[in-house]
């Protein structure tokens, strides 16, 4: 059996590698939510884990329903490195009180820092948004405060906000052997952002939700290893989610501009699952690269 699907995964390398075996040597990168924010997509929703050498080392997102699959993934939560956020719909960061509770247990003992957009009128900035969950006296679970700067946890969550006029990649910051950077991407009038994370000389981007008009991923993207690009609208879409989000020919030329070498669509939604084919067609209109749809621990060696 190991050795028919050893023979598959060389055979065709872009295929999923099993849970199990996620991280265990190099870099990986797995997918903790491949859904939006539906009741009914039977997914998590937007997540991913950056594993190094078999540690999971960047959490990008924390929709609902992922701390579970953090959990099943077998991830340590003292291993983490930094929190991503892209933005701060509940899609995306619902669970974080999940994580910082489940934590607790686990006595975590290094500053966890937390990157994320500044705020707006809209959304709030990751500062206020880690406030508004966890401070006394007038947090939702300020019961959870002592992880906040200052405080008497083992831990403190650092909140970084991350500014959003500027349309080129921010300035790389550095975590150890991680370098992580990000560039602003229009999410309607939402604070938005897309991350690239680079572990050992491979590079993995992250879109986010966005509709493509700011033109700034294809930069951050450039000849990265892996771009996970958020697949919610079909190619029909118009209205509010055409304006918030990118339909795949808009991926494809992405991709095809930043010359990627792999390209894994996530966020689906029930206006894009089984749409797949047309998808795909739409995509190749314009990329020839290897493309493929997220499910939920999904891992990808990142080769
Ligand atoms: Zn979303």
């Amino acid at each position: 059996m190991l050795r028919t699907l050893l023979i598959i995964f060389l055979l065709f390398p872009g295929l999923p590698l099993l849970a199990a075996g996620c991280g265990s040597q190099g870099v990986a990168m797995q997918v903790l939510g491949s859904g939006g924010p539906e009741l009914t997509d039977g997914r998590a929703s937007s997540s991913y884990l950056l594993w190094v050498d078999g540690k999971a080392r960047i959490l990008v997102d924390t929709g609902s329903g992922s701390a579970l699959n953090f959990e099943k993934s077998g991830a340590d939560f003292r291993d983490l490195s930094a929190i991503l956020y892209s933005h701060f719909h509940v899609d995306h960061s619902a669970a974080l009180p999940a994580y910082i509770k489940g934590g607790y247990f686990l006595h975590r003992n290094k500053d966890l820092p937390v990157y994320g957009p500044e705020g707006n009128d809209w959304l709030p900035g990751t500062k206020v948004f880690l406030q508004a969950l966890f401070a006394p006296p007038k947090g939702a679970f300020h019961y959870l405060g002592d992880f906040l700067p200052g405080n008497s946890g083992s831990y403190s969550l650092k909140a970084h906000e991350i500014p959003t006029g500027n349309r080129e990649p921010l300035p790389v910051q550095i975590l150890g052997d991680l370098r992580i950077q990000a560039i602003p991407v229009h999410h309607g009038p939402l604070p938005a952002l897309a991350w690239r994370v680079e572990a050992q000389g491979k590079a993995i981007v992250f879109s986010g939700d966005m509709n493509g008009d700011f033109h700034t991923l294809p930069k951050l993207a450039h000849k990265a290893d892996l771009l996970i690009a958020h697949n919610a609208v079909p190619e029909t879409a118009t209205g509010i989610a055409r304006k918030l989000h990118m339909p795949p020919s808009i991926i494809g030329k992405i991709a095809r501009l930043a010359q990627v070498k792999r390209l894994l669509l996530s966020h689906r939604m029930s206006r894009t699952l089984g749409n797949e084919a047309q998808t795909r067609k739409e995509i190749q209109r314009f990329y020839t690269g290897p493309i493929q749809f997220a499910d939920d621990l999904d891992c990808f060696a990142v080769q």
